[in-house]
């Protein structure tokens, strides 16, 4: 499962999402402002892309 960063400008925090929404922005959990998506770059050090673009499958619910 996909999992989002969402960064908050408002209190300056950082929060994760899973796949639940497909959105470019979610409501900061603390303060309630705007919280816009940000790309996460943890997940590049995987070698193999084939393995994370057949993990993302599993948002279909
Ligand atoms: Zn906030």
């Amino acid at each position: 499962m996909p999992l989002y960063e969402f960064y908050c400008p408002q209190c300056r925090k950082k929060f994760e999402e899973l796949c639940r929404t497909a959105l470019d922005s979610l409501p900061c959990p603390q303060c309630a402002a705007e919280s816009k998506k940000v790309l996460s770059a943890f997940r590049a050090g995987k070698s193999s892309l084939g393995e994370s673009i057949a993990a993302s499958d599993g948002c279909g619910g």
